[in-house]
């Protein structure tokens, strides 16, 4: 692992996976169980064993690898758990799909070879998304690698079901779902979505039996008439009372059906009459409930019409739609068509319009389980991120529906439900029985149908741990620190997380969630191979490595917001890299000889003290920030600090001493403010900073703070180290040689020409001791210090200010392009200004700013009132253009 020196450029393909190794082979990722400690612990998201990773597994893969290994090197016993979940639906789509590639259907090969196929693709799948979790650089604990459909979490999920059943909690009962026709299975209303579609309201007359005349029903989807078991009025629509018991004639196939008075039909909705169709329709459902009405089910599971619908048996169900209406206008009955627009549920998996459909199914009764998961969050047991999600939660805990959770897929976990032939008794136990429960008849058989995907996914923070057993690991893990997600899963996942948590164990599953946003490309639309702007983390990495995959999509990050990803944003990632090897590789190449004595001497040079009491007031940003879940600034922090501060100030400055016999060495402070950045980078960018810090620790003494490996390095803290007169002085220095570089930019001068420069101040000490810096990052000689400037200068030379100093530099300058550069300054200062003024006399602002901000705003406005001042001053020295 350790070299002596840092190769000429950053090679993120040579260092990589050696790190990675390096880490794995360690054993760093596994944690010690400390009983002393408090430990930190996330579960991963479990990604769906469907195809390869995307941007947005890449980003919960950073963010939990940044808390993950912030807390270690702080010393908690950290745990972060790697997982892959069946994701039943999403996979058995995949699968039928490559068998459609065959010219095959999953019932032309029957279950037991489907299974078997699945299984192979997901064994398949698993092995991609670990590797691919592995090249970014993610540290989990890989020896407890957990599969929804391993042994462990199966046991979880029949005991689950067994315990909620026997508790009432779930049952078995006709209701209505949303049936797919192409997946050919029940959805939760959570795996429908539903578009808003243009579509039509047909107005339809049934006649009435007795010959008397006839009544209107307005429907979106008239081939259901056929499932019509009456017509519904409200009592209180005056001109239907008359018709209220009359029997009416169901068009096509005229089955008899009565028209019936219920109070809750929609008076506005339509004719204000309403066929009531039950099978298919959930309010029709309801008042057929109420009036004892049977369910007349039309469709095949495929969607095609059943006998019920006379002629049409075996038509596909818009055929028959299409064809139904020529035959009503025929017949007249077809009184009106009218635009509408209504919701229409399609498929999330595959986009096939839903049919509602009576069935039976199992449901888990919600409102029971909610009501503790709606206590946990209200009391603060679990604080959701940011916290306008926790509105969004409790509205719907609060308005739960029961839960459908029985799928019509071959691919999942199987419901331990055993009915019987002999007496009909249902069976349900953890282990498959030998025996009905009620008579004893051996003559049992499974229910073929599969769980939901998320009832597995539902007990993960404590299947995982080895729920229902005991396990040392649940003891200590459970409940789990954060659960750090994408905002779009809070109710598949999140919500029901807590309820089986609170059910299962009696406690919270997490203490804190984080909710991250969506990444969208750089015009903010939603990445999708439909447009051909997903980016493929694989290929980034390839590209820019790891830690600028990394770094690009944490940066500018904050909770629940959405983040646009760019080629730019990655290049500048690695920009970033680069910059930091580049002063690392000067700094270690600047060592002395040997081990290096990087104790701090006494009586260190100002611009010493300047750096170290930035690093330690960092330190303590960084780490607050982290706390509060704030990634995104925290590593922006960082970033300023090393490149701004630490590479373009320190080294440089520290270069000068370097190449001057016997000034004091700034080799100290170099290592130590190195050491300190990459410590406190390696969370956001652990392979860069592991390479790099391995080979500067090989050139120091051994010592205990340095461990072998980055990885589980301290975590560096504010030490309470601040000087900010040293602050104060080194950012007038440095404001100093940035106007005089800018003024030699403006006027174009060759950056390798020195230039006379004037600097008249009142602290002539303080401008002397920095004189060397000046002349050499400002390129300037020779360099008088001056008192304050007295007379008048209209002769070409350019007047810098900054803060009271002012600075001549007796170039030629074109005085009419500076009398009109100062001019226009003095317009944007003025506007800056009455900005300013205004923000601070605003009472809304004062009153709700946090102080500091207030005090900044109020500093900028001074500044800006002093920078007018001198540009006033500057331009009546000149002779103003205008007046
Ligand atoms: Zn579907
Ligand atoms: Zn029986």
């Amino acid at each position: 692992m350790h070299h002596a020196d840092l190769p000429k450029a950053y090679e993120p393909r040579q260092v990589e996976d050696r790190t990675y190794q390096f880490w794995l082979d360690k054993g760093y990722f596994t944690p010690k169980i400390d009983h002393s400690k408090q430990p930190f612990t996330i579960i991963m998201p479990p990604p769906n064993v469907t195809g390869e990773l995307h941007l947005g597994h890449a980003l919960t893969a950073t963010l939990e690898d940044i808390m993950i290994r912030w807390h270690r090197m702080k010393g908690d016993p950290t745990l972060w758990l790697p997982s892959t979940d069946h994701a039943g639906i999403a996979t058995q789509v995949v699968v039928e799909r490559q068998l459609a590639a065959e010219k095959k259907t999953r019932h032309d090969i029957g279950r037991e070879e489907f299974e078997k196929r699945t299984w192979q693709w997901a064994i398949k799948c698993r092995q991609r998304i670990n590797d691919q979790h592995k090249k970014l650089g993610i540290s989990c604990d890989w020896t407890r690698d957990t599969f929804t459909m391993d042994p462990g979490p199966i046991r979880a999920v029949a005991t689950t079901f067994v315990n909620l059943y026997q508790k009432g909690l779930i049952y078995r009962g006709e209701r209505i779902i949303n049936w797919c026709p192409r997946c050919q299975t029940a959805l939760s209303d959570l795996e429908t979505s539903h578009e808003e579609t243009q579509g039509h309201l047909f107005h339809i007359k049934y006649l009435f039996v007795d010959g008397t005349g006839d009544i209107t029903v307005a429907t979106t989807r008239p081939e259901t008439m056929f499932g019509d078991v009456a017509v519904a009025v409200n009592p209180k629509t005056k001109h239907y009372r008359g018709v209220i018991g009359k029997e009416v004639l169901i068009p096509v196939v005229n089955r008899h059906i009565r028209i019936i008075a219920d109070e809750d039909v929609d008076t506005s909705f339509g004719t204000g009459a309403l066929k009531i169709t039950p099978a298919h329709d959930p309010v029709d459902f309801e008042i057929a409930q109420r009036h004892s009405l049977p369910l007349v089910n039309i469709l095949n599971k495929d969607a095609t019409l059943n006998k019920h619908a006379g002629p049409y048996e075996g038509f596909d169900r818009f055929d028959c739609r299409k064809d139904l209406l020529v035959r009503l206008e025929k017949d007249s009955l077809l009184v009106k068509v009218e635009p509408h627009t209504h919701a229409v549920g399609h498929c999330m998996r595959c986009n096939t319009v839903v049919e509602p459909w009576a069935s039976q199914q199992w449901f888990v009764k919600a409102k029971p389980l909610a009501e503790p998961a709606i206590e946990a969050v209200k009391s603060g047991q679990i604080t959701i991120i940011p916290d306008q999600f926790q509105k969004v939660y409790l509205n719907w805990m609060e308005n739960i529906r029961d839960w459908c959770i029985s799928r019509q897929l071959w691919w999942g976990h199987r419901i331990p439900a055993w009915y019987c032939v002999d007496c009909n008794g249902t069976t349900v136990a953890i282990d498959k029985p030998e025996k009905c429960a009620k008579c004893g008849s051996a003559r049992i058989h499974q229910d073929p149908d599969v769980l939901d995907t998320w009832f597995s996914s539902g007990l993960w923070p404590h299947s995982t741990l080895g729920w229902p057993d005991d396990t040392e690991d649940l003891r200590y893990f459970y409940p789990t620190t954060v659960m750090e997600t994408a905002y779009d899963i809070l109710f598949f996942w999140v919500a029901r997380m807590i309820m089986m948590g609170l059910e299962n164990t009696g406690q919270v599953p997490f203490r804190w969630v984080y909710l991250h946003g969506l990444i969208r490309d750089e015009k903010g639309a939603k990445m999708s191979k439909m447009s051909g702007n997903v980016i493929n983390p694989l290929d980034s990495i390839d590209k820019y490595g790891a830690d600028a995959l990394r770094f690009s999509l944490v940066i500018g990050t904050s909770a629940g917001n959405d983040i646009p990803l760019s080629s730019g944003k990655m290049e500048s990632g690695r920009n970033f890299a680069n910059k930091l090897w580049n002063a690392s590789r000067y700094v270690i190449r600047s060592l002395p000889e040997g081990t290096v004595d990087a104790s701090l001497p006494p009586n260190l040079p100002v611009e010493d003290h300047w750096i170290l009491s930035r690093l330690d007031q960092l330190a303590g940003r960084v780490n607050k920030l982290l706390e509060e879940f704030r990634f995104g600034e925290a590593e922006a922090e960082v970033y300023e600090f090393v490149w701004g501060e630490f590479c373009d100030w320190y080294i440089e400055l520290a270069k000068i001493r370097l190449n001057q016999p016997g000034s004091p060495s700034p080799v100290p402070v170099l290592v130590r403010t190195l050491e300190a950045s990459l410590r406190l980078l390696h969370p956001f960018m652990p392979f860069i900073t592991e390479e790099i810090w391995q080979t500067l620790v090989a050139r120091l003494p051994q010592d205990a703070t340095r461990p072998d490996s980055l990885i589980i390095a301290a975590y560096p803290v504010s030490t309470g180290f601040t000087d900010l007169q040293a602050e104060r002085e080194m950012s007038l220095i440095i404001e100093i040689i940035r106007s005089i570089r800018n003024a030699r930019a403006e006027a174009k001068i060759d950056p390798a020409k020195r230039i006379e420069a004037h600097v008249h101040t009142r602290n002539n000490s303080a401008i002397e001791s920095h004189r060397q810096a000046i002349e050499t990052l400002a390129r300037v000689q020779p360099l008088h210090i001056l008192g304050p400037r007295t007379e008048s200068r209209n002769d070409g030379a350019q007047v810098l200010h900054v803060a009271e100093v002012d600075i001549v530099l007796p170039m030629t300058v074109d005085v009419d392009a500076e009398k009109q550069r100062l001019e226009q300054e003095e317009v944007s200062l003025q506007a800056r200004i009455t900005g300013l003024e205004a923000r601070l006399s605003d009472q809304t602002f004062l009153s709700k700013a946090p102080q500091a901000v207030v005090e900044k705003e109020r500093s900028k406005l001074q500044d800006s009132q002093t920078k007018l001042h001198k540009t006033t001053e500057r331009l009546k020295e000149l002779g103003r253009m205008r007046t």
